[in-house]
């Protein structure tokens, strides 16, 4: 219904030009990539395009302006007052938004009220703290082609992490993307098409793009990428942390590529998907928003450093082995708000004082801490205690300063305690004990009069008035001075009173600024240590890692993995921690898995439908994932190597939008896996080639199988349906078969979900569509159509098949029998 609105906002004006429809277009014009929130009165509004766009993703009304017009203008709009949750979904969907606002006073303005951009919001430049979940972290990059490799920098608001440096090959690049997950990019625009980021965006589905070829100037283009963006989009000259960003952290990390978090359900890829079920949803026993940050970090980048992770188990054995002081150290925990987003706010200026007590009442807790963490046997308990900064003197001035309960504004005074300035408890004595002093007078003023019934009253209009009924009037003296007359009587005042009036206003005035500016300094103060404090918030976070790993693994009677420099792995009695977690208690099949030399290299497993294929392969890579972050397993038992990287090809899904089809996502999904493992990586490959004819995808199980056990020689899962390739146990050294139980019983199939060697000769697909429901008919010629099928090679096919009414080129489909 909007016809030409919808492509050609800008270009071509409305016919229905106002006025504010020419300061809108102007103002669009300077912002076509973010969403304009157009400040009207109590609302933001959205016109054009925007409003088609941003409608559906906040659940808004699509009205129009002007409905009888030739082009009605599409519109749609969100109260002021609730922006902030309007805003978070707008980022989640990796959409920006420039806010504009009335920049002059509608009341006096001539005209049309002038409006302004005054910052634009984006995924990754949020700029308050409150606009993000608490376990997001909003990493902005900004990547460039160089004659060699890639200059490329990351910036992260929320702890100013600044980071820049050069990539040598596209491998690298890749592996650094994905260790740093963005939620937005800036690129140059002739790499924008480069296949490798191409890659990497369908990993990352919401990030928010930005194409600015003339960003990229100067000696180190992508830092100069970054703080262009940043004044531009936040209005902001830049920050000191420019002159020293720090370097890459290049990944000492286990590689997870996109499709491998999806796929393995580690987290929840947003907040909207969160389903309860991924690994980070069920295994997180954090105590702090700064330790589940950390945690979903960890899990996205795994360690692949062996001191590093043989540290964490250390410490999370320390913890396991004592519930009383892992007890004692998470309810502590459990008082902590979240000290990295406080520094944050201090930092942008947006922090109050209640901000400000809650970063002393971290600070307050840290000597416990600490004394708790030197007496521990493990190095890095030791090690976050000694680290830990008490920053004495500004925490006890931060104790000394602020009063509790916290005010919610500077405006509304009462932030600080008295004892701190000399001048505060004077003032409040003057301003806050009103009250007694007008008592006081009210009482002396009847003595001195005479008059029992003389009030003394506040008004808004007249202040301070005494107050004398009708009946006692002759008795008023004669230095009063008649102010208002009431119905039953009349109101005076005094020098003395009007005097004290004065004294009472200005004393609440100035202590007002007074503490407004004792603040500004003292969150001044705090800004000056903001290092030091992100430091602690990080330890912190760490300890509450530690602990949230201790925590499950009592609850779940995880093991403490051993990690060796060979390449064998072995796990026993393994379970998965997610499906585990919800079957009934004890419901769960442990199964023991070994990739050796004796055991195979190469696993090809078969086995029903339903039987535990997938569920066996995900938890072995849950299992190595969990044990490179220092946590202990879901096993009795587990003696692992350190892998580089877990790659999985499962199921199936279709990207129509970039136009692959099913079949196409799966083969570039392999051709990624072919390119980037190593014998140090695990695969998963969960039926591959079944999207095309039963040849073409046999053909290319088969030579994909050769290729990753013998050209890569990496620990690698084929659960297949196709059975003929489990003949390579025979022809390739390193290649064994294994399968899933299952039990034929009456006229259905039970799942035992136990590991054994050796190939389970039939999929059982006939029987659990019968489970499933597919109407009886459907089942029973399909049991006809697979007799026939299986006896193909004893009788006459042409009969039979005529008998059935299967044509010749039907049955080759489902090729040898
Ligand atoms: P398909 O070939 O149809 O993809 P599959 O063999 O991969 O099936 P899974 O998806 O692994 O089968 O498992 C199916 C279900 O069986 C799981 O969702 C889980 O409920 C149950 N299951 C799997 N493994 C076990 C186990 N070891 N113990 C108990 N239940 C299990």
């Amino acid at each position: 219904p909007f016809g030409t609105h919808q492509r050609s906002m800008g270009d071509t004006q409305p016919a229905n030009l106002t006025p504010m429809l020419a300061q809108y277009l102007g103002i669009k014009a300077q912002h076509p990539d973010a969403i304009l929130f157009y400040r009207m009165g109590d609302f933001y509004e959205m016109f054009f395009e925007d409003a088609l766009k941003a409608a559906p993703v906040l659940e808004v009304q699509l009205t129009c302006r002007d409905r009888n017009a030739e082009n009605p203008i599409p519109m749609c709009g969100i109260p002021h007052h609730a922006a902030q949750s309007y805003l978070q979904k707008l980022l989640e969907a990796g959409l920006k938004v420039a806010l504009c606002e009335q920049v002059e006073d509608p009341a006096t303005a001539k005209g049309i009220v002038r409006r302004e951009v005054t910052r634009v919001v984006t995924p990754s430049l949020v700029g308050d703290p409150d606009l993000v979940s608490e376990d997001q972290r909003p990493l902005l990059i900004a990547i460039c082609k160089q004659a060699v490799g890639f200059s490329v920098a990351s910036l992260d608001q929320m702890d100013s992490e600044l980071r820049a440096g050069n990539l040598p090959d596209e491998r690298s690049l890749l592996e650094w993307l994905t260790a740093n997950r963005p939620s937005e990019w800036l690129i140059q625009e002739e790499i924008s098409q480069a296949s490798i980021l191409m890659a990497a965006k369908s990993h990352f589905p919401t990030v928010a793009i930005t194409l600015r070829p003339d960003y990229f100037t100067g000696d180190k283009p992508s830092l100069g990428a970054i703080k262009l963006y940043l004044k531009e989009t936040q209005k902001l000259e830049s920050a000191a942390i420019f002159e020293n960003p720090l370097p890459l952290q290049l990944p000492n990390t286990l590689l997870l590529d996109g499709t491998t978090v999806r796929s393995l359900d580690i987290v929840p890829i947003s907040r909207d998907q969160a389903t309860g079920h991924s690994l980070f949803e069920v295994i997180d026993e954090t105590k702090t928003a700064m330790g589940r940050r950390h945690l979903k970090q960890t899990l996205l980048n795994p360690s692949t450093d062996a001191a590093r992770i043989q540290q964490r188990l250390d410490a999370v054995e320390d913890l396991f082995e004592s519930p009383q002081l892992l007890e004692e150290l998470r309810q502590r925990l459990g008082t902590l708000r979240d000290l990295e987003r406080l520094v944050s706010k201090v930092g942008l200026g947006l922090a109050m004082p209640r901000d400000l007590l809650a970063i002393s009442c971290v600070q307050k807790v840290l000597p416990d801490l600490t004394v708790r963490l030197q007496g521990c046997h493990s190095d890095g308990l030791q090690a976050i205690g000694q680290a830990l900064n008490p920053l004495e003197l500004l925490t006890d001035e931060l104790v000394r300063a602020l009063a509790e309960p916290a005010p919610a504004t500077l405006r509304d005074g009462g932030i600080f305690q008295p004892a701190y300035h000399p001048e505060i408890s004077s003032l409040r004595e003057l301003s806050g004990n009103a009250k007694a002093q007008i008592a006081a007078m009210e009482t002396s003023e009847r003595e001195r009069t005479g008059i029992s019934s003389l009030k003394i009253k506040y008004s808004r209009v007249f202040g301070y008035t005494i107050e004398i009924s009708k009946g006692q009037l002759s008795k008023v003296p004669s230095e009063y001075i008649r102010k208002q007359t009431i119905a039953n009587g009349e109101r005076y005042i005094t020098t003395a009173l009007k005097e004290f009036e004065e004294r009472a206003v200005t004393a609440e005035q100035r202590l007002k600024t007074l503490e407004a500016e004792l603040f500004l300094e003292l969150r001044a103060k705090v800004a000056l240590q903001a290092e030091p404090l992100l430091q602690n918030a990080r330890l912190l976070a760490e300890l509450d890692l530690l602990c949230s790993f201790a925590t499950l693994s009592r609850k779940q009677s995880y093991c403490k993995p051993a990690f060796h420099a060979e390449n064998h792995l072995r796990i026993e009695e393994g379970r998965h921690p997610t499906v585990e977690a919800f079957l009934p208690a004890g419901k769960f099949v442990a199964n023991d898995l070994e990739f050796s030399e004796t055991a195979g290299w190469t696993w090809i497993l078969t086995g029903p439908n339903m039987g535990g294929k997938s569920t066996v392969m995900r938890q072995a890579a849950l299992t190595c994932i969990l044990a490179q972050c220092g946590c202990f397993v879901p096993a009795k038992a587990a003696y692992l190597p350190i892998l580089d990287s877990v790659f999985t090809r499962i199921g199936s899904s279709d990207d129509l939008a970039q136009g692959r089809s099913t079949f196409m996502v799966e083969m570039a999904e392999i051709s990624r896996i072919l390119e980037k493992a190593t014998p140090r990586s695990l695969i998963l490959i969960d039926e591959i080639g079944r999207g095309t004819s039963t040849y073409d995808g046999l053909a290319l199980a088969w030579s994909l199988l050769e290729y990753t056990h013998q050209e890569i020689g990496a620990k690698t899962f084929f659960a297949t349906h196709f059975h003929e390739i489990t003949s390579l146990e025979n022809q390739m050294p390193g290649v064994a078969n294994y399968h899933l139980q299952v039990q034929k019983w009456e006229d259905s199939v039970v799942f035992l979900y136990r590991l054994s060697k050796g190939t389970c000769h039939r999929s059982y697909g006939i029987d659990v569509a019968k489970l499933a429901g597919v109407p009886e008919k459907v089942v029973e010629r399909a049991k006809q159509i697979q007799a026939v099928l299986e006896g193909q090679s004893q009788r006459g096919t042409k009969t039979r098949s005529k008998a059935l009414g299967i044509t010749q080129n039907q049955l080759d489909f489902f090729g040898p029998a």
